[in-house]
């Protein structure tokens, strides 16, 4: 129990001491509840995020505080929509004051590195608001110590891991928008749970094909492949996975060492240019 990396698995005085005497980084993964086709389960931002966070927690000094597992409405042009049953999405009102409070009360109580690692695309600017009001409560408690750092964990892939995994898409690789449930995500599964990947019921539709904008009520239901799918994902592999995950734990844990161990390092090199 004390070797664990997961806040929930340890004591509140072994994480008071990480906290005092490894100046330890507080991570907080952040997820969804949304479909990703009928061969991935509905947790798979949250478990991706939560693991990501683990790894990288593991190479830093770092404890992973449970995941937020329910994250922003899924948007039919980037996570195929809210009407899959299952698909369960927050207002973004509740997801930033969620992570307000979970923010405000880590820091109340020592940690001073806090870290928002984001595995769900529509979160992403709900939880910089939750990072706003967290700073700002804080500040009005009289704690101005306490920094914290948002990333998504998939925040760009290598331009050589671009090009490996481009001939796998037989239309070309559709960007990080369209890969919902597509091969990034269910290779990463694959790799990293296989027991919950089904590659028997991987579909073969076709790439979704949007128009520039959003419509409000979603029409969704005409929009995104009956699937849920919105690149195909058939050619996914443990190893295109290894790939990823080793990438993605690597840009976490620089990020993390970048802005809380070593501060001369130079930040903006932590992504190659393309
Ligand atoms: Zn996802």
């Amino acid at each position: 129990m004390h070797d664990s990396v997961l806040m929930a698995e340890i004591s509140w005085v072994e994480y008071e001491r990480r906290l005092k005497e490894e100046d330890a980084i507080v991570l907080v993964p952040v997820g969804a509840v949304e479909q990703h086709g009928p061969h991935l389960p509905l947790g798979t931002d949250a478990i991706l995020a939560g693991e990501m966070s683990r790894r990288a927690a593991a190479r830093v000094g770092g404890i992973v505080a449970p995941t937020l597992s329910y994250g922003y409405k899924s948007q039919p042009r980037t996570g195929g929509g809210d009407h899959f049953p299952g698909s369960t999405g927050l207002d973004g009102d509740n997801l930033s004051r969620l992570l307000c409070d979970v923010l405000s009360e880590l820091g109340r109580t020592g940690a001073a590195k806090l870290a928002v690692i984001d595995g769900h695309y529509e979160n992403q600017f709900f939880l910089t608001e939750g990072c706003e009001q967290a700073v700002r409560r804080l500040r009005a408690q009289g704690i101005d110590t306490v920094q914290i750092l948002k990333m998504r964990y998939p925040e760009k892939v290598k331009p050589e891991t671009l090009e490996y995994i481009e001939q796998f898409y037989p239309n070309g690789y559709p960007g990080l928008d369209l890969e919902h449930g597509g091969i990034l995500e269910t290779s990463m599964m694959l790799y990293l749970f296989p027991h919950l990947v089904n590659m028997d019921r991987v579909p073969l539709d076709p790439p979704a094909n949007f128009p520039p904008y959003d419509l409000y009520p979603h029409t969704a239901a005409e929009w995104v492949p009956p699937s849920g799918v919105l690149t195909p994902a058939i050619r996914s592999s443990g190893e295109i996975g290894k790939l990823l995950v080793d990438e993605f734990v690597d840009l976490v844990a620089g990020a993390l060492e970048a802005a809380f161990r070593s501060p001369r390092v130079d930040r903006a090199r932590l992504i190659a240019q393309p």
